[in-house]
């Protein structure tokens, strides 16, 4: 497993649900995305209708799950909680909308996944309020219409652009989550350090949050193993020498970096002189699939601004050079 991938594990479910903030005042960061919410909720609310169907999209460990509990907290109802995957087909579907109350909210994770016969129910349903399904088979099959309650569909996505246009289409609201400053990170690590009562100086808590890749997942993940040093090789207390000597133990450097980012950076300067380098020609050098890379590897590494896509392929910066302290070479 590593450290700093931004995928959720299962293991971690208990510890992260006992983080979730439940309201939108104790949700961090994401200004733009809140004040939106906040005017969206408050206006259902005095209408007293349900909310706009929401879209939120962004790479893992950013908030989706969480904000989608926020929206029903605030809007004072229910939340479903099922994934595009899991619904394998139109009567799965019908089975979940048909069992919501009004103004609920059914969440569907990883919606791009949506079957395509699933979604086409959806359509009505998004649209409508209702859904048309076939019952029986053969010549003696008919179609029945079935009212569903009103309720708000609160979809997340980590890949937006494989959505359909009819699908996109429908949401009313779309909220496109960005990864955290440092400042902010910084917050939630200290608020997670006060929900399990984990001394940590100032400092610390900022070191943390520069190697968390933005992602607030990783960020209380980081705090969690940072505590078992703190435990056993410190007084408990959590410093930012502590913290740095931890980090560099687990192999996460000051920008959140670890052994496969290196190896794929130094990869290409060593190989390709910094490239350009073609996907599937890294991926054989540094045995992983190319899907892993574009997924799991790249997003953040392009979002510091350390590897650029070109045309011709992918190219290191000069930034890479100076973070390994080496000699920019002359082409
Ligand atoms: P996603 O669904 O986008 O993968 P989650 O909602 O599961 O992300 O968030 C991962 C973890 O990060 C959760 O434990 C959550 O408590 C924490 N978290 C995410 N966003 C925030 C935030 N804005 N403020 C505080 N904690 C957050």
């Amino acid at each position: 497993e590593r450290l700093v991938s931004s995928e959720y594990t299962a293991d971690e479910d208990l510890f992260e649900q006992s983080l979730r903030p439940r309201v939108l005042a104790q949700y961090i960061g994401q200004e733009k995305v809140k004040q939106n919410l906040q005017v969206f909720i408050k206006a259902a609310k005095m209408r007293n209708e349900s909310l706009d169907h929401v879209l939120l999209y962004g790479p893992p460990g950013l908030g989706k799950t969480t904000l989608a509990t926020i929206i029903a907290n605030e809007m004072d109802v229910q939340i479903r909680t099922t994934s595009g995957p899991a619904i394998e087909r139109p009567g799965d579907l019908a089975a979940i909308l048909t069992s919501l109350e009004p103004g609920d909210v059914l969440f569907i994770d990883e919606i791009h996944r949506l079957q395509r016969t699933v979604e086409e129910v959806l359509y009505s349903a998004l649209e409508d309020f209702c859904i048309d399904i076939v019952i029986g088979k053969g010549p003696g099959a008919r179609s029945v219409r079935i009212d569903l309650p009103p309720f708000t569909l609160v979809g997340a996505t980590t890949r937006v652009g494989l959505l359909t246009a009819p699908l996109r289409d429908r949401f009313g609201v779309h909220c496109r989550l960005e990864y955290y400053k440092v400042e902010e990170l910084t917050h939630i690590v200290e608020r997670t350090a006060d929900i399990f009562s984990i001394e940590i100086d100032d400092l610390a808590s900022i070191e943390i949050a520069r190697r968390s890749r933005g992602t607030p997942r990783i960020a209380n993940r980081l705090l969690k193993r940072v505590r078992d040093f703190a435990q056993v090789q410190g007084n408990g207390t959590i410093t930012a020498d502590l913290a740095n000597h931890s980090l560099e133990m687990l192999q996460v450097d000051r920008l959140g970096l670890d052994h496969i980012d290196h190896k794929l950076l130094i990869g290409i300067i060593e190989k390709f002189r910094g490239g350009p380098v073609g996907l599937d020609t890294i991926a054989a050098t540094i045995g992983e699939e190319p899907h892993t890379i574009e997924e799991v590897y790249e997003p953040y590494l392009l979002q510091i601004g350390f590897l650029q896509r070109t045309p011709r392929g992918r190219v290191v910066t000069p930034h890479v050079y100076e973070h390994f302290h080496l000699e920019v070479p002359k082409k």
